[in-house]
């Protein structure tokens, strides 16, 4: 864990932080608050962040001394309101969010990185549009057109410097998605390795294990609804077959 000391020099470097920042748009971001956050998945710190781009609050959720740590086991999720709080069936971004805080609960150190990023940047609103389009049983290119309407470049850029900020050194990344490492080491962020992300089967994450059947490139779940991609790693599973995989692999391309 961070100590109070460590907390204080933090928060005093931050205070009037100021850089050129990173990427085309000159992101900055600075730590305004560090606090103890006890939960069901772990002893966490949480750091939260203030960026020049806009007024999204996206926080980092540290377990174990990072400072300086090399190898640091990171996540980047991406916020979904309607995964991660209201426990929605449509993607899995709850049981992604869930086995990666516990994966780094148990962990001698890690970082989950919460942006605050709804459908990636899209906004709720247009994921909820996207949704209605799927419902509607056509116009399904032009929904995921919607949700694939993304803003990654920013997202890492936001990321890498909260990294800077909290004085990592190296980090392996936990994703299912090896081209996911160039995102963040185009801000210069040091990638030693990358830790696959399998979660454990669960009653809810169950529709990919059942996923045997694709149309028009589109997963389907076990009621033969489409699940729209909002985390853009593929979901693993533990017991997926090398068929459904395959499927998954495709699609999340
Ligand atoms: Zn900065
Ligand atoms: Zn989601």
């Amino acid at each position: 864990m961070l100590t109070r000391a460590q907390i204080e020099a933090l928060l005093e470097e931050n205070r009037n932080h100021h850089c050129e920042g990173l990427g085309p748009d000159h992101v900055c971001v600075r730590i305004e608050a560090i606090a103890e956050l006890p939960s069901r998945f772990g002893q966490f710190q949480i750091a939260a962040f203030y960026n020049n781009r806009d007024n999204k609050e996206h926080v980092a959720i540290i377990h174990g001394d990072v400072l300086e740590a090399e190898d640091v086991p990171v996540r980047v999720h991406s916020e979904c309101l309607t995964g991660d709080v209201i426990g929605s069936l449509r993607c899995d971004c709850r049981d992604q969010l869930e086995s990666a805080l516990r994966m780094i609960g148990q962990m001698e150190r890690g970082i989950l990185l919460y942006m605050r990023q709804e459908g990636r940047g899209i906004g709720l609103i247009n994921k909820i549009r996207a949704y209605a389009l799927q419902e509607q049983g056509m116009d399904t290119v032009e929904a995921n057109l919607a949700l694939g309407f993304r803003d990654d470049e920013r997202e890492y850029s936001v990321a890498a410097h909260m990294l800077y900020s909290l004085h990592v050194k190296s980090i392996r990344l936990i994703t299912n998605n090896p081209n996911k490492i160039n995102d963040l080491t185009r801000y210069g962020i040091k990638v030693t390795g990358r830790i696959p992300h399998i979660m454990p089967p669960t009653e809810y994450n169950r529709f990919y294990l059942e996923t045997k059947a694709v149309k028009s490139g589109h997963l389907l779940d076990s009621f033969g609804k489409a699940h729209l991609p909002e985390q853009a790693d593929p979901p693993m599973v533990e017991g997926m077959d090398e068929e459904v995989l395959a499927v998954i692999r495709k699609y999340y391309k």
